[in-house]
Parts: structure tokens; C-alpha cells; sequence
């Protein structure tokens, strides 16, 4: 059967030693993992179930591994703001898994990156709206290359930082995340039906803060290679 339209292409992420492609299916993002962000959030980090939000798979925006990745500014803001989160690529999934069945469904990590639409967030926040205009706008999910769990190993700990031109901004240990990978996959196989091909961002450190123009970011994580982009100019119409 021929589309009606011009077909539409799934979104493509490189795996690092594998020539194949990891087709993207869905985009799942873990809110407040981390204590330490929770609180300058305003939150209180107590270990209250993991709540969800998603983005579209074509907000992905795969980022070259030789850091010439320049990302568009989104539009309708003026306060975009780097969240750098260890990103959990599925091989398989399910539904009520339990947390062994949960860490068999990991398939590679990669850095990624929730961009975030603050202003248009915090005007959500208070009027008690979804999050959809600030979270899942067009490229608002920066990721790098995959790393095959058979390469990596398991990564339940290790630094995980982002500088901006240079200076850390973000610095954690993936040890801090307050819902660990199997228990995120876990409690999200009870709400979804999970499927290889799917993502999982974890949940960001403190110090997420805004990007600007020209902004070069470097995100790295123990055991992946590192993710490197650069913002692009604004487009005037925010
Ligand atoms: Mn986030």
C-alpha cells in the first residue's frame, strides 16, 4: 500500500562498534531522580513513586559523535535549559516486570540531554497543565551514540557530568538516582507496555541552569564516550 504522503522515517540512533541502526519506538523521561535536583526544584526528595512524562520519538535529535551537532533553540522561549541524563536504550520489554526481568531489557546507554522549556514549564507548573509545550518540542531530546550493554557492562554508578563552555555545570553519581534503572523500568512496564526500541531518560543531577547561542556543551558519563554539541541561534521569534 502506498502512503498517502511522502513515508515516514523512524528516528535513527548510531551504535558505537555496530554498523546497524537502533530504530527509535517510544521516548519515556523519569522526573526528579536525583535529591539533589529534586530540591533546587523545590521539591521534596522523598522516595515517592517515579512519576513519567514522554516526548515524541522524532524530538530525538541524534548527536554526531565528532561534536559538530549544532542543536536548534526552539522556539516560544526564552529560558531553555540543559538537563544531562544517562539515556537507557530497550532490546525488549513487556508489561509488570519484575526487576530482574526489567534489567534484561536494557540494550545499550547513551548520554542525552532533556531540553527544557523553563518559562513555558513553570507557567504549566502554576496554572496545573501538562508539560507537553515545555518537554516534547521539536529536537527537544539531544542523544549520542549508543553503547551495547555487552561492551559497557551494567551502569548502576559512576560520575556523570556536563560543563558548558568548558565549566562543570552538572556534576552526580548515577549511584544518587533515588529509583534505580531496574526499579524506573519496572514501574513503567505497569503503565505501558514497554517494546525494544524504546528510551528511557533517568533523571538529571542539580545544576541544570539555561543555554545560550554558541554554548558548547560536553556531557559525560563513566563508561560511554562523551556528548558534544553546540546551541544554535535563536530564531527571533521567542
Ligand atoms: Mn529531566
Amino acid at each position: 500500500m502506498e502512503p498517502i504522503f511522502e513515508a515516514i522515517v523512524p528516528t535513527e540512533l548510531d551504535v558505537v562498534g555496530d554498523a546497524r541502526k537502533f530504530q527509535v519506538r517510544r521516548v519515556f523521561c523519569v522526573a526528579r531522580n536525583y535529591a539533589a535536583h529534586a530540591r533546587e526544584m523545590g521539591q521534596d526528595p522523598a522516595r515517592e513513586p517515579p512519576f513519567f512524562f514522554t516526548k515524541p520519538a522524532d524530538a530525538v535529535f541524534p548527536v554526531a559523535d565528532d561534536g559538530s551537532s549544532v542543536w536548534p533553540y526552539p522556539l516560544a522561549s526564552r529560558d531553555v535549559h540543559h538537563e544531562f541524563e544517562l539515556v537507557v536504550a530497550l532490546g525488549s520489554g513487556g508489561i509488570d516486570l519484575d526487576l530482574e526481568q526489567a534489567r534484561c531489557c536494557v540494550w545499550a546507554y547513551a548520554p542525552g540531554l532533556d531540553m527544557t522549556r523553563r518559562d513555558l514549564q513553570a507557567e504549566a507548573k502554576k496554572a496545573g497543565r501538562p508539560w507537553d509545550v515545555a518537554k516534547a518540542f521539536d529536537a527537544s531530546a539531544p542523544v549520542g551514540p549508543l553503547t551495547p550493554v555487552a561492551a559497557c557492562g551494567w551502569l548502576d554508578r559512576g560520575s556523570i557530568a556536563l560543563e558548558v563552555d568548558g565549566e562543570v555545570r552538572q556534576r552526580g553519581d548515577l549511584a544518587d538516582m533515588i529509583w534505580s534503572i531496574p526499579e524506573v523500568i519496572a514501574t513503567l512496564s505497569g503503565l505501558f507496555e514497554l517494546k525494544a526500541g524504546d528510551l528511557i531518560f533517568t533523571g538529571t543531577p542539580e545544576g541544570v541552569g539555561p543555554v545560550v547561542a554558541g554554548n558548547r556543551l560536553a556531557g559525560r558519563i563513566d563508561g560511554l564516550p562523551p556528548m558534544r554539541l553546540t546551541i544554535g541561534p535563536r530564531d527571533g521569534r521567542a
